[in-house]
């Protein structure tokens, strides 16, 4: 008789990474159970355009809520639970702290002490992120680095990172946090740079704007490729000992290159682009790269992309989108 397919959770399944998690997950044989968050009006289109609707299953909770999640685990029964959920971007941390400190740290500790108290065989995977750094004097960033943080996203994800270490350490659970510098990809969500820079291009590029119009782009980055940053987060949990890893691809590049790497691909030139200091943030890290190299002798994982070629897979999908020759699968 075959075995029952593993059973992972993923919440925050409508966003880039937990749409790309859940297709690998899928990959793998896993059943998965996606969580969409109660009161919000989650866009499945993501999910629509992977094609994996119908191979999901989605269920509503408030992780806000501890007794929801509890009931969440008791229903589900997973062997892994993917906690991606969370306000995500730094700039509306700024206009949004208060709401950001709760979402990025309350269903965390809601996951841990249900995991703790139910079945302490459960994994748990929390999406730390590189913005827990901050303005650091020394790069790479690697396991000794200490965080720094200057956003109320970043002290969000350094309360979260903490409270897993302190469940790792204090009850022996397999929680385990992935430091994660940035990734893109086509499903980026509107309002961060990467998908405005595409944006802004293509509708330059058709006439229908004639400027695009950025805060800091001399601010640098280590940007790689979303698809490939969810498979670190799958073999993390696959380890025979819960660790907390760096993702990165070791290098970092300035915004301003990769605008002008675009407009190049856009058939445009520089002159298009337009500095508007009101979108500069209160606070900015200014250069961070990290060094993945745990990560490589011990998952095996190294990043397949580097920037540029990050941007040119997500220009060309989204040129393929718009000429209307790749559309979502519903
Ligand atoms: P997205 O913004 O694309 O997705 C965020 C997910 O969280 C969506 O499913 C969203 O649901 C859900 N969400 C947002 N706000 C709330 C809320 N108030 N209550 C409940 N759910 C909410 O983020 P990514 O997929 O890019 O990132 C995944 C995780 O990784 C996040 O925790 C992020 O902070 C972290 N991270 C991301 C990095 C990156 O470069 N992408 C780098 C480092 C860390 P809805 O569809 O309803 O909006």
């Amino acid at each position: 008789m075959t075995p029952p397919p593993r059973h992972a959770l993923v919440t925050g399944i409508t966003g880039q990474d937990g749409t790309y998690l859940a297709k690998l997950l899928l990959e793998q044989g896993y059943r998965v159970t996606g969580v969409l968050a109660t009161g919000r009006e989650s866009s499945l289109w993501g999910l629509h355009y992977l094609g994996i609707t119908d191979s999901v299953d989605l269920v509503r909770a408030n992780l806000l809520d501890f007794t929801e999640v509890q009931e969440l685990l008791l229903r589900t029964r997973p062997v892994e639970v993917y906690h991606l959920a969370a306000q995500s971007s730094v700039s509306s941390s700024f206009s949004e702290p208060a709401m950001t400190m709760r979402v990025n740290t309350q269903p965390v500790i809601n996951f841990l002490e249900a995991i703790r108290t139910l079945d302490r065989s459960i994994k748990f995977y929390h999406a730390s992120s590189s913005e827990m750094y901050g303005r650091v004097s020394t790069c790479p960033i690697d396991d000794r680095t200490l965080f720094n943080p200057v956003s109320p996203y970043a002290v969000s994800k350094v309360a979260a990172h903490h409270t897993v270490r302190v469940y790792r350490d204090s009850y022996s659970l397999f929680a385990v946090s992935g430091v994660l510098f940035n990734h893109e990809s086509v499903l980026r969500k509107q309002g961060f740079f990467i998908r405005k820079l595409m944006d802004a291009a293509l509708d330059v590029k058709r006439g229908k704007a004639d400027r695009l119009s950025f805060g800091n782009i001399d601010v640098r980055r280590d940007i790689g490729y979303a698809p490939d940053y969810v498979r670190a987060m799958w073999l993390m949990l696959q380890q025979p000992t819960a660790d907390d890893f760096i993702i990165c691809t070791g290098r970092s590049v300035a915004l301003r290159e990769l605008v002008e790497h675009v407009l190049r691909r856009a058939g445009l030139t520089t002159e298009v682009i337009q500095i508007d200091p009101a979108l500069y943030r209160p606070n900015e890290i200014l250069d961070i790269y990290g060094d993945a190299t745990t990560a490589t002798r011990r998952l095996g994982w190294t990043s397949k992309y580097d920037a540029f070629e990050t941007m040119d897979l997500i220009f060309d999908e989204a040129m393929a989108l718009q000429a209307g020759k790749r559309t979502p699968s519903l």
